[in-house]
């Protein structure tokens, strides 16, 4: 029964990873149910302990917070923000408002289903309706088994029986039928919540991305016309705009994979209609690691192959730095490292490179990494990152086998021929002939001086010699082989 008031009968809509108007269930729920809208975020800083959103994504939500809040205030209502724990605040604000419902995205994170869970047993004890949607997966982390019941752990086969989820379609509704219900209360300034790290680190960030949900829909047009032909040939160029770059719009819902799946399918891109488009595929990954997640939920700390968890792993602080900061002596992995730590974000390919260095070649936990990336990057994305580093690792489901060592010398050869990526992040190699960029050290004296390259000075000695550390990683690897 929902209780009528002046204004009609209202709903709250408890926005969580949806931060968007478009395609989002449970504002179509209130429109065709004819309800007024009560629309409010919760920010809870202790919601996901350890795994709490780290700097470059505290950054990211406040934006998106602050765009979402105009768009609706542009429709006439109010975005209300509060800070605190959702199970108490979702509650009192729907009994301040006289709402009777409660409309919600779900997610599927251990933190994130924990809060529903306990949010759904106060409003019921309470006597308000929920009802909870699929807001940013194709298909419920639940829905595909393999033959015998059981979750997945191989990617193809798992898409080969999912892959008809493309044309999952978006909802369809005009945002400006939405209708708002008057919030009279106080409420919390953006700034209240305080997203914004103290340190300056931040502002560089403002300067690679617009967080709207118009931007998102800029960049799928750029995707659908720029990027989704050429995909499958580009994708793993560091030094082009080859990808979509649509991650960190995911991580917060300001699009849906709905939505870019029906723009590549409409463009009717090479493949995508058998569900081979190379692109769709990696979108199909997402959903895999979501799989993962969810029937896995200790895998953002435990290896899903228990016995990496005896991984004789260093505690070597000082080449973790040299690896955060991009100064590890590998202009491949330090171009990487130095593209995110400026800009949030680094490309699949390098991140593939820099994390099998530190697992391998540095002998360093990717738990650690996993760590760094989850502060760094504006698409830190719980099931997403844990799924890449396990897989970098060797520990994961579908992983790489520890034993293959990527080169980080060849790696650069032959994925960044000219030396492009490496230049632009490490201004010192700028002038050095490519064929020395991803070994500088093997430069003669002389091209290096003349380069104005300094080892050692303005650009590092390789921390680690690469014959050494991949023997050193195959030696670690052995010891399990014993267990
Ligand atoms: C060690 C490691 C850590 C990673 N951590 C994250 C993370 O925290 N958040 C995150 O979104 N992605 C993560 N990825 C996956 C991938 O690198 C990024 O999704 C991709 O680089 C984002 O850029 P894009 O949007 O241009 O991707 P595109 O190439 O344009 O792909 C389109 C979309 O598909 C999805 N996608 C692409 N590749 C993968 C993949 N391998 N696994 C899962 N989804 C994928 C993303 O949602 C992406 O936005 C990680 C990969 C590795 C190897």
């Amino acid at each position: 029964m929902i209780a009528e008031n002046s204004s009609g009968p209202a709903v709250l809509v408890w926005f969580r990873k949806d931060l968007r108007l478009q395609d989002n269930p449970a504002l179509h729920a209130a429109v065709s149910g004819g309800y007024k809208i009560l629309p409010v975020f919760v920010w809870d800083p202790e919601e996901g302990g350890h795994w709490s959103p780290g700097a470059a994504s505290r950054w990211w939500l406040h934006y998106a917070l602050q765009s979402l809040g105009s768009d609706i205030s542009k429709l006439g209502g109010e975005l209300i923000l509060a800070k605190g724990k959702a199970a108490e605040l979702i509650p009192q604000i729907a009994k301040d408002h006289g709402t009777q419902k409660v409309l919600y995205g779900r997610t599927y994170d251990p933190p994130g289903l924990a809060t529903q869970e306990q949010v759904e047993e106060v409003l019921d004890r309470e006597g308000i309706d929920t009802e909870s949607f699929n807001v940013s997966l194709l298909q419920e982390p639940w829905e595909t088994k393999n033959g015998s019941g059981n979750p997945f752990q191989v990617f193809t086969p798992y898409w080969r029986k999912s892959r008809a989820i493309i044309y999952r379609e978006p909802v369809q509704y005009s945002p400006s039928k939405l209708s708002f219900h008057p919030s009279p209360t106080p409420k919390q300034s953006l700034d209240e919540l305080a997203l914004l790290p103290d340190h300056s680190w931040h502002q560089k960030l403002e300067e690679h991305w617009v967080v709207s949900e118009s931007a998102a829909h800029e960049q799928l047009e750029r995707t659908v016309n720029e990027v989704t032909h050429s995909y499958a040939t580009r994708r793993n160029q560091p030094s082009v705009d080859g990808t979509s770059r649509l991650s960190p719009y995911l991580a917060w819902g300001l699009i849906s994979p709905r939505q870019i799946c029906q723009g590549v399918l409409q463009a009717d891109n090479e493949g995508s209609h058998r569900g081979e488009n190379k692109f769709l595929v990696e979108i199909g990954w997402r959903e895999f690691s979501y799989h993962l997640l969810y029937h896995y939920p200790s895998i953002p700390d435990q290896p899903l192959r228990p016995k990496y968890a005896a991984f004789p792993w260093l505690d070597d602080q000082a080449n973790l730095k040299r690896w955060q900061f991009g100064n590890t002596g590998y202009p491949m992995v330090d171009a990487g490292m130095r593209q995110l730590y400026e800009t949030g974000w680094m490309h699949n390919r390098v991140r593939m490179v820099v994390a099998s260095f530190l697992v391998k070649h540095l002998l360093i936990s990717w738990t650690e990494g996993a760590r760094w990336f989850w502060d760094t990057l504006v698409d830190a994305d719980l099931a997403s990152n844990t799924q890449g580093w396990q897989w970098a690792a060797g520990c994961g489901a579908d992983a790489a086998p520890y034993f293959r060592i990527f080169n980080p010398i060849t790696q650069g050869e032959k994925f960044d021929t000219r030396g492009a990526y490496a230049k632009k992040w490490i201004p010192p190699l700028e002038k050095l002939p490519s064929k020395y960029v991803f070994k500088p050290w093997e430069a003669p004296a002389s091209m290096l001086e003349e380069n104005g390259v300094d080892l050692g000075g303005n650009y590092p000695e390789p921390c680690v010699d690469h014959s050494e550390g991949r023997a050193r990683a195959l030696a670690a690897l052995a010891t399990l082989k014993t267990l």
